[in-house]
């Protein structure tokens, strides 16, 4: 393996300065490396600075919040919680709190999630016992506090996870009546992945002199871009291993490199493949070279056609016959993306970069996006017609081979014996369908895979939990080589230069085009909205017009630009 010498090794957990418990618990969980936000926030947040973050979930920052909590802890019996971590669903409360536990194992951290629907007197309970940490959401945490049986006066530091979240969901004035109750004195760390003019408020008044962290944000040059295709599909985690396979089968790739965020999840899933029937070799930092060497060349012989690898394994990885990139999760950072995907996009070849994305990592995608200015068009995962019709051509492309080059002619006489009895027709269909079943093996492995829908636009406020409207870019269904949204007639995709920034809704989008053009709000498809633009899907043969009608009007009494999606027609 050729090893790039330009990139200088990161800092490791230890050279963080953690202390030996969490080392030894981040190793046993496979983490190789911190990610780029705890690489820049752990040792001003071990320093004792406040910290204004702005990153997405999947960037690893729970880690870079949670990890300098535990730092503090001492084993001391305490009356009153240490750190409180305010976020804005029970989802969250309960993903944060385990993700203390999970960290503060050998520290025996004590960790409790308070959220609404859940028996108070179970966290009573748990209250009275004492806690180190308190992971809550603002209106159950106030209730708390009303009650008397949630002490936040010896607090040490406060987490305002999600910040823009708490805020579109109404929590503002909870927020600032807890953080009253605080003392003094004490470290804040605020995370949110936007940074609207409300948090930079809340920052103000509550952030001392705080570190400055954005993920993110600065656009990749033109000549950084790679030859590379990029797309990504929306699947729940117990799915993945299916919808690899399903990429697998349909895309055919010479050979392919998966990328996994640990060590553990590294060797699960080469066994997983293993077992359902790709080569896979798994390589990770826990390896001798010998070791990876070996696996290198298993690759290069063509042995193996699936590599699963950590990111600091495929450092400065080149493979000649690498044609795909598998995101097996949305990576931690903008940086690592574009590291990972540029495997394929070497010495001007082509590749395919593929990124598997569970409905909570949309926004770390939408970051990568902004990062390196170009569009990851969501799309749905092949369905079993289209791995069907994929199979089909491979066993038609296998016959026209063997039509141009084979020497046939030992063949003849089976098929003029069968000629007397069988129209010729009939015959070259039983032989397609022989040489179908050896080409592509049997049928019954074909799983059906539930299709995943996302809310993209979380942007309006006061909505009360109504239809907020929006969908991804591509949820409807794809052919390998066809339109979109079969039955519905083909659509186009219209980007319109102004975002959730400018406070765009999918209402919005709907009422200007309604109104200025002669497209009906039902015939408008998927609307996406990101932070600083917005694609709007309607029929193909209506785009002009409203590109046209959008450009001669306001929206939000801004004008924007407005043109044809770039990404479209790939
Ligand atoms: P978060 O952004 O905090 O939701 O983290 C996203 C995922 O990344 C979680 O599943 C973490 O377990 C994982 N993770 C966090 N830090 C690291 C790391 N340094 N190396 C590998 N995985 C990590």
């Amino acid at each position: 393996m050729t090893e790039s010498a330009s990139t200088a090794s990161p800092p490791s957990f230890a050279d963080l300065g953690l202390r030996a418990e969490l080392l030894g618990t981040l190793t046993a969980l496979g983490y190789e490396e911190p990610t780029p936000i705890q690489q820049q926030a752990i040792p001003p947040l071990l320093a004792g600075r406040d910290l204004l973050g702005q990153a997405a979930t999947g960037t690893g920052k729970t880690a870079a919040f949670a990890l300098p909590v535990l730092q503090q802890l001492d084993g001391a019996a305490r009356d009153a919680p240490l750190a409180l971590v305010l976020v804005p669903t029970r989802e969250l409360a309960m993903q944060v709190s385990q993700a203390f536990h999970r960290y503060g194992r050998e520290l025996g951290a004590r960790v409790l999630p308070i959220y609404g629907g859940q028996p108070i007197w179970r966290q009573l309970k748990a209250l009275e016992r004492g806690v180190d940490v308190v992971v809550a959401t603002p209106g159950r945490a106030l209730d708390h506090l009303g009650r008397g049986t949630l002490d936040l006066g010896h607090l040490e530091v406060v987490i305002l996870d999600e910040a823009d979240e708490m805020l579109d969901m109404g929590f503002a004035e909870d927020l600032e009546e807890l953080l009253a109750a605080t003392p003094e004195h004490h470290q804040t760390m605020l995370f949110s992945a936007t940074m609207p003019p409300r948090i930079g408020g809340i920052a103000r008044r509550h952030l001392t002199d705080p570190v400055r962290i954005t993920l993110g944000g600065r656009s990749a040059q033109p000549s950084e871009r790679p030859l590379v295709h990029q797309r990504a599909y929306l699947v729940r985690r117990a799915h993945k291993p299916a919808a690899l396979s399903r990429v697998l089968d349909v895309e055919s790739p010479d050979a392919t490199l998966v990328f996994c965020r640990t060590r553990t999840e590294v060797d699960e899933l080469t066994e997983t493949m293993n077992g359902r029937g790709y080569r896979a070799e798994a390589l990770h930092g826990g390896m001798t070279q010998d070791q990876r060497d070996r696996v290198m060349g298993r690759l290069r012989s063509e042995t193996a056609e699936l590599l699963v690898a950590t990111d600091v394994a495929a450092r400065g990885l080149d493979v000649e016959h690498l044609t795909h990139v598998v995101n097996y999760d949305v990576p931690s950072a903008p940086e690592a993306y574009v590291h990972r995907i540029g495997r394929v996009g070497r010495a001007g070849r082509e590749g395919v970069a593929i990124t598997l994305v569970e409905p909570r990592e949309h926004r770390t995608l939408q970051a990568i996006e902004r990062h390196t200015g170009q569009r990851i068009p969501m799309e749905a995962l092949p369905t079993v017609a289209d791995l069907r019709a994929r199979r089909l051509e491979l066993t038609r492309a296998a016959l026209r081979e063997s039509l141009l080059d084979d020497d046939l002619d030992r063949f003849r006489v089976v098929v003029e014996s069968l000629s007397d009895e069988f129209d010729m027709m009939e015959v070259a269909l039983a032989a397609v369908k022989l040489a179908h079943e050896a080409v592509s093996g049997g049928e019954d492995d074909e799983e059906e895979l539930p299709e995943v829908t996302l809310r993209t636009d979380r942007g309006g406020t006061g909505t009360g939990g109504g239809a907020r409207g929006g969908g991804t870019g591509g949820k409807g269904p794809r052919g390998p080589g066809g339109g979109r949204r079969p039955g519905s007639g083909e659509t186009a995709r219209v980007y319109v230069g102004l975002g959730r920034t400018a406070g765009i809704r999918p209402k919005d989008l709907v009422g200007a085009i309604a109104n200025e053009s002669s497209v009906a709000g039902r015939e408008i498809g998927a609307i996406e909205i990101t932070h600083r633009f917005a694609l709007v899907e309607v029929p193909a043969a209506k785009a002009d017009e409203v590109i046209k009608a959008l450009r001669a009007t306001t929206i939000k009494g801004r004008r924007a630009t407005v043109r044809r999606d770039k990404a479209e027609g790939r």
